[in-house]
């Protein structure tokens, strides 16, 4: 898995240290172990889980800064989140997940890894506007929901000036235009698409980057 994982973070620009490997191959560890009860994840092999979800996770590292509040949204097996705050340990983050089992099981790894300054927490994204309202200024999901779903879901949870990236497949411009009008009566826009190919051709994947327009935050209130 190490070979894996640092020849797939050199392609991206990044250097893992030999602690975040560690972190990485002891989080595949618990994958692995917690996979036969849980099923949390159909990729069990080392390599594949090595690129598939954390290499294709690291990607989000450019764009995420020490100084943000992040939110991932259906993060599941703590995918991308876990693999990010190893990487990104000054990052305060919130992982959600609708399904309990799956929450206990990220909570065992940010233990067991020692991660600090996230947290995992059961609920719905329909249930966290009244909590966590304005509150992010970076919200993240992969294989979670639509664009427009994940726009209407994440917006009440943004902080102003905040920016939304949904982490897609090969076919993000067809779902682009599908979630266009819904975006536009949200007042966000797709600012920017970055499509990378996961290494030994596992994947064409995108990030969809989406802001609300200025005019939604110029809007007088109470329309
Ligand atoms: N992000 C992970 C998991 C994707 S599967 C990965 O890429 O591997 C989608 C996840 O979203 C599931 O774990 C499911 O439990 C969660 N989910 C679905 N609807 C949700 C909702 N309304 N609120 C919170 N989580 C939800």
């Amino acid at each position: 898995m190490q070979d894996a994982l640092e020849h797939g973070a050199r392609e991206i620009g990044l250097i893992l240290t030999d602690e975040n490997i560690r972190s990485l191959e002891l989080f595949a560890v618990e994958l692995k172990k917690w996979n036969s009860r849980l099923n949390l994840t159909a990729i069990t092999k080392d390599n594949e889980i090595a690129i598939k979800h954390f290499i294709d996770s690291l990607n989000l590292a450019p764009y995420v800064f020490d100084e943000d509040h992040m939110l991932d949204l259906g993060s599941g097996a703590g995918i991308p989140i876990i693999p990010l705050k190893i990487i990104k340990p000054e990052t305060v983050m919130l992982s959600v997940d609708a399904v309990n089992k799956k929450i206990n099981f990220q909570r065992h790894v940010i233990r067991t890894l020692r991660l600090n300054g996230i947290e995992a927490l059961q609920a719905r994204a329909e249930d966290l506007h009244k909590s966590y309202a304005n509150k992010f200024s970076v919200i993240t999901s992969r294989a979670f929901t639509r664009l427009d779903r994940f726009v209407s879901l994440a917006a009440p949870l943004l902080a102003k000036g905040g920016r939304l990236i949904a982490m897609k497949g090969a076919d993000a411009e067809d779902e682009i235009a599908a979630s266009d009008i819904t975006l536009k009566e949200l007042g966000f826009v797709v600012t920017n698409i970055y499509s990378y190919t996961l290494p030994c051709d596992m994947g064409k994947h995108s990030l969809v980057f989406i802001t609300a327009c200025e005019s939604a935050w110029n809007k007088p209130s109470g329309t």
